[in-house]
């Protein structure tokens, strides 16, 4: 789909998770191999968050001659949907990486379920038939340890014929829990015995009716781990407290099963974005309160919306290895990607006309008739790609806002007398505004010096320069100008409901922009700057005879401000 995905990004310092493997490997711990893994929950589609993740695990594994799966958490089946399996193997691709293997947790239900039995037989679980706040009460603070479940003592084969009878359906949700039987004192409260399976009557989306009985994360993710022969295991930081409990669970098994490695969980700081919410549960809400247009919707932070908002995946990559790896949270500034993008897009996108508030323009003194192909540069930042021909004739459009009756000082555009350049094209001046009853202004009448563009007047200078389409040859365009979806910092802030932070302008339809007719043909996914403008996107939306774009992004450089100043 994006001929840009594919390559790598270069070497850059060592993070501190690049440190540990590449002492790793020089101690040769884990026998010199390295294999990550990035294990979505298929609970929604990945955002750009999840983007830090793939570029690290996937980029950690390329980098040292290892292996990155793609694993699928599937373990909680009733927020799961195929629909998301396959959105999330076409944005890792579109990032540009490909994995090792391919799996899903539910692929190891049987063998989850008999190593879980090997526990009980080791008298390492029991099934406790506590009600779930019991278990809450028993559990302890912070500051006060647990006590021990009454059922903490059951004989193995008790506990064995019990969970049994779990995995068999003879309970209803709830009426039992495996647990592990480790330290209900314990300080961390991750290792108060923690819960490993419970009964939930659900349809799964891969295994249908085959179990009414789940794993937890805590106790299927080490054990996935160590099945693929994952080195290292990386994740967010919310989980540096279960690093014991992912350590005690390989450490239990050990002996009993052929694990093809003893992997170590390293918890990064995840990456957090202002005016953005990057949870998929809240993006969810957005979705299905139809907020937005879907998952893909231009202003969602995920990677199917800023794909379809036209970044690429080398601008998203880009602003990954800006933003690095660490052990302390931190705001990202959206500005930021934003800076990163635009960068990017200006090296690569084509330079197109268009005018997306039009205002005619008639040139009194140039011929009825008459057309003129006028030449302009495709992208000056790359002279390769060449210049094009645009039509110029007598009625033009120019933007709205390009014309002032009585303008303030500095306003170097168009007013009754003065004189600005047509970009590529001749000096313009403004003779009068024509007005409709109401005074509002609906056409300019103009001249123009036929000797400005190639003749004895082309070295003239004149302060403003002007994008501008011929009417008769441009086309009938829709834009949608996107803005932040929420006003706020940090949406939801205070316990409110993010909601509430809406940007109740994030998205502006113009339905009858004019572009220059080389643009009306581009297919979906091509990028574009506008002059003057930004950064635009052909939008699948688009038809043959109604191209619709998507504003990726103005030209106004709000984090290049940002740096001058400190
Ligand atoms: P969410 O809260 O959005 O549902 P999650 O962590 O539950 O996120 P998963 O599908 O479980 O979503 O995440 C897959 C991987 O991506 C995990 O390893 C997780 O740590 C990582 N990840 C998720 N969000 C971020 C983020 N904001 N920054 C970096 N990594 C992230
Ligand atoms: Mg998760």
């Amino acid at each position: 789909m994006d001929s840009d995905a594919g390559t790598t990004a270069p070497p850059a310092p060592l993070d501190f998770i690049r440190e540990i493997v590449a002492e790793d490997q020089r101690t040769g711990k884990h026998g010199g191999r390295v294999h990550t893994r990035f294990p979505p929950e298929p609970n929604g589609y990945l955002h750009i968050g999840h983007a830090k993740s793939i570029c690290l695990n996937f980029g950690v594994a390329a980098e040292f001659g290892g292996l990155c799966n793609l694993r699928f958490d599937d373990t909680n089946p009733t927020k799961e949907d195929v629909e998301y399996v396959e959105s999330i193997q076409e944005d890792v691709r579109w990032l540009g990486f490909e994995w090792g293997a391919m799996f899903y947790a539910s692929d190891y239900f049987e063998l989850l379920y008999r190593y879980a039995e090997e526990l009980i037989r080791r008298d390492k679980a029991y099934v406790d038939s506590l009600s779930a706040d019991d278990i809450r009460n028993y559990r302890g603070t912070l500051t006060e340890p647990g006590q021990n479940s009454p059922h903490r003592d059951r004989p193995v084969s008790e506990n064995l014929d019990l969970f049994r009878q779990m995995r068999a359906g003879a309970f209803p949700d709830g009426a039992h829990v495996l647990r592990a039987k480790i330290d209900m004192a314990s300080p961390n409260i991750n290792m108060r015995d923690p819960t490993l399976y419970r009964i939930r009557h659900a349809a799964h989306h891969r295994t249908g009716d085959g179990w009414c009985l789940y794993p937890t994360y805590d106790y299927a993710h080490p054990i996935s781990d160590a099945i693929e022969g994952i080195t290292h295991s990386i994740c967010t930081l919310e989980f540096e407290d279960h690093r014991p409990l992912y350590d005690w669970i390989v450490d239990a098994l050990s002996g009993a099963v052929e694990f093809k490695s003893r992997p170590q969980q390293i918890e990064f700081a995840r990456l957090n974005l202002n005016y953005t919410v990057m949870s998929k549960r809240k993006l969810l809400a957005l979705v299905q309160q139809q907020l937005v247009s879907g998952w893909n919707d231009p202003r969602m932070p995920t990677i199917a919306g800023i794909r379809r908002r036209g970044y690429t995946a080398d601008a998203v990559r880009d602003f990954c290895a800006r933003i690095g790896v660490a052990k302390k949270e931190n705001v990202i500034d959206m500005a930021l990607l934003e800076h990163t993008v635009r960068e990017d897009l200006n090296r690569r996108a084509l330079r197109g006309l268009a005018v997306l508030r039009p205002l005619k323009v008639v040139i009194e003194n140039y011929e009825e008739g008459r057309v003129e192909q006028v030449e302009a540069t495709n992208n000056p930042e790359d002279p390769a790609a060449g210049t094009r021909r645009v039509p110029f004739s007598r009625v033009l459009y120019i933007e709205q806002n390009d014309f002032m009756e009585e303008p303030p000082k500095k306003f170097f555009r168009l007013s009754p007398g003065a004189e600005v350049r047509l970009r590529y094209a001749y000096i313009l001046k403004c003779e009068r505004a024509i007005t409709d009853a109401s005074g509002a202004v609906v056409e300019l009448r103009c001249t123009y010096d036929p000797g400005s563009l190639n003749g004895p007047t082309a070295a003239r200078r004149v302060k403003g320069t002007l994008h501008w389409v011929s009417a008769e040859h441009a086309r009938g365009a829709e834009v949608r100008l996107y803005e932040r979806l929420f006003v706020s910092e940090d949406p939801g802030a205070g316990g409110r409901d993010p909601l509430d932070d809406l940007n109740p302008r994030s998205l502006e339809r113009i339905e009858d922009a004019k572009v220059e007719p080389a643009l009306a043909s581009a297919a979906p996914g091509t990028r574009f700057q506008f002059e003057r403008q930004g950064y635009f996107c052909v939008d699948p939306d688009s038809r043959e005879d109604k191209p619709v774009f998507n504003r990726t992004v103005t030209l106004k450089d709000s984090w290049a401000k940002i740096q001058r100043r400190t």
